[in-house]
């Protein structure tokens, strides 16, 4: 026999922007979403910070802001590699516009 009755459950509701504090919530009309990118990681025994977690939600400008800091940054990490094409965006390359 199935019973049925309402019971509250916890669910998220917004993320604050880590960067600028931000809601990520959207509201367009009568929808509502979480519009948000993540940046993780869990770093392992043999890692320089073992133990360490990293879950760090940005809000739709600090995340393109932060891509492309990351841009940047590989920009002058690699502007000498021979292989290296600043221009080049493939779809194997994290950083690019998928
Ligand atoms: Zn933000």
């Amino acid at each position: 026999m199935e019973i049925k009755g309402l019971q509250q459950v916890e669910t998220t509701i917004d993320f604050r922007c880590d960067l600028c504090g931000d809601s990520c919530k959207q509201e367009t009309g009568v929808t509502q979403s979480l519009e948000f990118g993540t940046l993780n990681a869990n770093w392992g025994y043999a890692s320089k910070h073992d133990g360490e977690s990293y879950n760090i939600h940005f809000c739709e400008d600090c995340f393109f802001q932060t891509l492309a800091n990351l841009r940047e940054a590989r920009r002058g990490i690699r502007m000498f590699d021979q292989d290296f094409d600043p221009l080049a965006g493939t779809e194997t390359d994290p950083l690019a516009e998928k």
